[in-house]
């Protein structure tokens, strides 16, 4: 079997299907693996990340596949997430003894950076989402609702959703309130932060993002499998109507008897022939789905200028700071090997998700504006000269979470023979999120076995609830799902 994309969604089908006796060829069009959980080398020598990467506790197939492919190691937990203000207030998650939905309680009393009035609000929002079991019915109208007429609906005060809602969803959702469908918003806290006191744990590589991946090759190739890089899929051969293979470059074609694509879905309405989608009508709506952006900016100082491992600024421009040097566990900045004076120096990753005000910013724009906010926040910068700053724009970095948007996201199984998709953007009734491209991969996989008659599961239950949401939805007469 073939499988075209080597990202995260079509790394785990391959996986998944090696895994399973199948000989799987991988193409992917890149000298890498990772698609846009990447990293790669610049010129002088320094490892960056396309952008940071995080993962959380309640993304249970992403850290599936992490262990299958010797990975889980290369991933650090944390169980505190600090916030900042330009005031200099502080503001904390982390679990407290209660047990969950309440394990915030006390984290949550001492948030310097809400009033009372804030903390009341989100409190109020918070008990009706776990009364509903994270499906409020007023969710469910026709064309959903967004984020922020939901927010607004449940009387949230401004201060609550410009410093709690708001930083939270547009760093996990990649957009806007205004623009979000309120489901996804609504599930990020059900499945995070109430559900379990362990879902909200956030999971930094410690490594750059494509050293992750040093055990996918090695896994289908045991199987008697490949990994062809630098190998893209120019078009697809069609014989009476059927797909019959793939084409590449210099006239080369391959064929097999099941194909998985897991490439974007831009990508892939321009290689579908008009006739593949009139075959299956799901494939006609892919120019639907909207994107959005995602900025990252790399700062290297010539002293330490941040010790925490990570920070969210508040009322910034600049939303995550990650001090690489720290999670790396290195004294030098990055993988560069440094000597002398160098050994000190720091190397920082900015995030700003839903970037559109930045688009048509230049490099030198970005940088002034997040550098003058990293010196705001952080007393040590203000003295430390800036060694090197890099930005990189992702224009289409995510599907936009936009109500209605499911309508468009095709299933893993086509009405055509032997065409499997996989992708983030496929149904996985997840936002643009490595554990939506990891599920994705592991139907594709389980649509592929089906379909030959030799079922296995790979997608991963939910991680389950715990402490009185466990005792509540214990009981049958009360649990929804
Ligand atoms: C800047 C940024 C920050 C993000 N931050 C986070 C985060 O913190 N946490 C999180 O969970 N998610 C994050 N995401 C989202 C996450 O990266 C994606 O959801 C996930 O990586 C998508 O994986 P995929 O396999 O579906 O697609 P992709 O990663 O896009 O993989 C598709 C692959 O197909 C290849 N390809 C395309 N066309 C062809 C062709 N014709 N022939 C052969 N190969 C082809 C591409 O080169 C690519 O390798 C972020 C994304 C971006 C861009």
């Amino acid at each position: 079997m073939i499988v075209i994309g080597g990202g995260l969604a079509g790394l785990a089908a391959g996986v998944a299907l090696a895994d399973s006796g199948w000989r799987v060829r991988l193409f992917e069009q890149r000298p890498f693996l990772g698609g846009r959980a990447t990293s790669y080398v610049l010129p002088d020598g320094e490892h960056v990340d396309n952008c940071q990467h995080v993962t959380l506790g309640c993304c249970a197939n992403l850290e599936d596949f992490y262990r299958r492919i010797s990975a889980s190691g290369k991933i650090k937990f944390f169980d505190r997430l600090l916030f900042l203000d330009p005031q200099g207030r502080r503001g904390e998650i982390k679990a407290g003894v209660l047990p969950a939905p309440f394990h915030f309680t006390g984290a949550f009393a001492s948030f310097a950076p809400l009033t009372l009035l804030d903390k009341l609000s989100i409190a109020r929002a918070m008990l009706h989402i776990i009364q509903h079991q994270g499906q409020p019915p007023e969710l469910h109208v026709a064309g959903g609702i967004t984020m922020l007429e939901w927010l607004r609906l449940r009387r949230q005060t401004q201060g609550a959703i410009d410093r709690f809602w708001r930083v939270v969803l547009v760093s996990a959702l990649d957009e806007e309130l205004h623009r979000t469908d309120a489901r996804f918003g609504v599930d990020v806290f059900w499945k995070a932060f109430l559900l379990n006191s362990r879902g909200y744990r956030m999971g930094v590589p410690a490594v750059p993002l494509s050293h992750l991946y040093d055990g996918c090759k090695s896994e289908i190739e045991r199987r008697g499998g490949e990994v062809v890089l630098r190998a893209p899929i120019r078009g697809l051969k069609l014989e009476s109507g059927q797909l019959a293979g793939v084409r590449l470059d210099e006239s080369r074609e391959e064929s097999a008897d099941a194909y998985v694509f897991a490439i974007p879905h831009a990508a892939l309405a321009e290689l579908l022939p008009e006739s593949l989608r009139q075959a299956d009508p799901s494939l006609s709506h892919l120019d639907k789905i909207k994107t959005s952006p995602i900025t990252g900016v790399h700062f290297w100082f010539d002293h330490i200028v941040m010790d925490e491992p990570f920070l969210t600024l508040l009322d910034t421009t600049t939303q995550w700071v990650f001090n690489k040097t720290a999670l790396y566990g290195r004294p030098v900045g990055g993988f560069t090997e440094a000597s002398g004076s160098e050994k000190n120096r720091q190397y920082l990753q900015l995030v700003i998700s839903a970037s559109y005000d930045l688009l048509q910013k230049s490099r030198e724009e970005i940088i002034d504006l997040c550098l003058a906010e990293v010196r705001h926040a952080l007393p040590k910068a203000r003295d430390a000269q800036l060694l090197k700053a890099t930005v990189i724009k992702e224009a289409a970095a995510t599907f936009s979470p936009e109500p209605g948007v499911d309508r468009w996201r095709p299933a893993q199984t086509t009405k055509i023979p032997g065409l499997f998709l996989a992708g983030d953007w496929t149904q996985t009734g997840w936002p643009a999120t490595m554990e939506g491209a990891v599920r994705s991969g592991y139907l594709a996989a389980e649509a592929l076995l089906r379909t030959s008659g030799t079922p296995k599961t790979f997608l991963q239950p939910d991680l389950a609830p715990d402490g009185f949401i466990q005792m509540w939805l214990g009981n049958p007469r009360r649990a929804k799902r």
